[in-house]
C-alpha cells in the first residue's frame, strides 16, 4: 500500500456570465483533483479548492514530495500533518486515501464506513441569485422554474447582497410565483446583524415552507445566534467554512443552531468532516452538508449522509437533504450521477463507484494563467 505516484488535475472555466451571492460575484469555477496510485497499482481519487497557483505550488513542492514513498493506509497520521501545511489540500488527500483503502478490501465508501442506512439521499436546488443585469430578478425566477420543472422541489436562495427591501421583493416574487409549494431556504453568507436578520421575521411569519434561514450573521456569533433562534420562527443553518468538530461545538453548548452544514472541502479531512456529523448528531441536531464546489467532494457528502442514521423516528422525515449546484458549472458533472425528482441514488460499488471523466479533465484543463 505504498504510495508510488501522485498526479493532479487543476481545471479553470470561464462563466459566461457571472453570478453571485451577498459575498460578490463569480467569474470563474475551478476544480483541483488529485490522483494517488500505489506500487500495486490501486487508485484513489481526491479533489480539493483554492487558488489554483496556491495548490498547483503546494502539491509539486511540498505535499506530493511528503507523500510518495508513505503508506496509504496512515490515512489519519498523513493528513494530521498536512492540513498544518494547508487545510483543504488535506481534505482532497484524506478522499483519495479512503479510495484507495475501500478498494484494497473490495469494498464501496459506504460500506468500508459502516454501511449504508439511506439508498436514496434528496437533493435541493441550489442558486446563486445574483447577476449584473438589470433584470436579475427576472433572471433568477426563470432559473428556478427551469429546475422546478425538472423535478426539484427543494431549493435555496441568496440573500444579502442587495438592500433588504429589494431582496425580501425578489423572494416574495419566488413565493408568489410558486404559491409557496416548494420547500425554500434562504442564504444570507454572514452578511446581517441581528437587527437586519430579524427585519425577515414579518415575512418568516407568513411562510410555511421556509426550510432554513442560513448563516445571517458571521459564525462567530453564538450569543446572537442564540438569541436569533429563540426568536426567530424558522429553523437556522450554517457552518459551511468550519474546519472541525471542535469549532462547531461553542454552537452545539449554547443551542444557538438547529441544521448544521459543514463542507467536506473545508473539514479536517473526510474524517474529520464525519466527525462534525457524529457530534451533531450526539446533540440531537439535523445536519444539511454544504457542497458548492465540485462533484467528487459532493459524491463524498452523499456518501456520509447515506452512512448518518436518521435524525428522528418521524415517518416521511428520513434524511436530511444535500445541497445541488445548478448554476453554469461543467465540473459538477465530472461524475456520472443526477439527480431524479429531488433524489440521487447513492452508488454501491467498489471504491468511488463511478467513473471520473477523464474527457472533462483535458478539456478544461488550467494552463498556468493567473486568474482574478
Ligand atoms: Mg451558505
Amino acid at each position: 500500500m505504498q504510495i508510488e505516484k501522485v498526479e493532479t488535475f487543476p481545471l479553470l472555466y470561464k462563466l459566461s456570465k457571472p453570478y453571485g451571492d451577498a459575498n460578490g460575484f463569480k467569474k470563474y469555477r475551478t476544480c483541483f483533483l488529485l490522483r494517488i496510485t500505489t506500487k500495486s497499482g490501486i487508485e484513489g481519487w481526491g479533489e480539493c479548492i483554492d487558488w489554483l497557483p496556491t495548490l498547483d505550488k503546494g502539491f509539486h513542492d511540498r505535499i506530493i514530495p511528503f507523500l510518495i514513498g508513505k503508506q496509504a493506509t496512515d490515512r489519519t497520521k498523513l493528513v494530521k500533518i498536512i492540513k498544518k501545511w494547508h487545510q483543504r489540500a488535506a481534505a482532497g488527500v484524506s478522499m483519495a486515501l479512503t479510495e484507495i483503502v475501500a478498494k484494497k478490501a473490495r469494498l464501496s465508501i459506504c460500506d468500508l464506513w459502516g454501511g449504508k442506512w439511506h439508498d436514496t439521499i434528496p437533493v435541493y436546488a441550489s442558486f446563486q441569485s445574483y447577476s449584473d443585469e438589470v433584470n436579475w430578478q427576472e433572471n433568477s425566477l426563470r432559473l428556478i422554474e427551469k429546475f422546478i420543472s425538472e423535478g426539484f422541489s427543494q431549493v435555496k436562495l441568496k440573500i444579502g447582497g442587495k438592500t433588504i427591501q429589494e431582496d425580501q421583493q425578489h423572494i416574495n416574487t419566488v413565493q408568489a410565483y410558486f404559491q409557496g409549494k416548494i420547500s425554500m431556504a434562504l442564504d444570507a453568507n454572514q452578511s446581517y446583524d441581528v437587527a437586519a436578520a430579524r427585519q425577515w421575521q414579518p415575512l418568516f411569519a407568513e411562510w410555511d415552507n421556509l426550510a432554513w434561514f442560513e448563516e445571517p450573521m458571521p459564525m462567530s456569533r453564538t450569543e446572537e445566534y442564540k438569541f436569533l433562534r429563540q426568536t426567530l420562527s424558522v429553523p437556522i443553518a450554517g457552518g459551511e467554512n468550519l474546519s472541525s468538530a471542535e469549532q462547531f461545538l461553542p454552537m452545539f453548548m449554547e443551542n444557538a443552531i438547529d441544521i448544521v452544514q459543514p463542507d467536506t472541502m473545508h473539514q479536517d479531512g473526510i474524517d474529520g468532516y464525519r466527525e462534525s456529523l457524529q457530534l451533531a448528531r450526539q446533540f440531537g441536531l439535523r445536519v444539511s452538508p454544504h457542497a458548492f464546489d465540485g462533484g467528487l467532494t459532493r459524491l463524498y457528502a452523499l456518501f456520509a449522509q447515506a452512512c448518518l442514521v436518521p435524525w428522528s423516528k418521524m415517518e416521511g422525515e428520513p434524511i436530511e437533504p444535500v445541497e445541488w449546484d445548478v448554476m453554469e458549472n461543467p465540473f459538477t458533472n465530472i461524475i456520472s450521477i443526477r439527480p431524479s425528482n429531488g433524489q440521487v441514488k447513492v452508488p454501491s460499488g467498489v471504491g468511488l463507484g463511478v467513473d471520473i471523466d477523464l474527457d472533462m479533465m483535458e478539456a478544461f484543463r488550467w494552463n498556468g494563467m493567473t486568474y482574478i
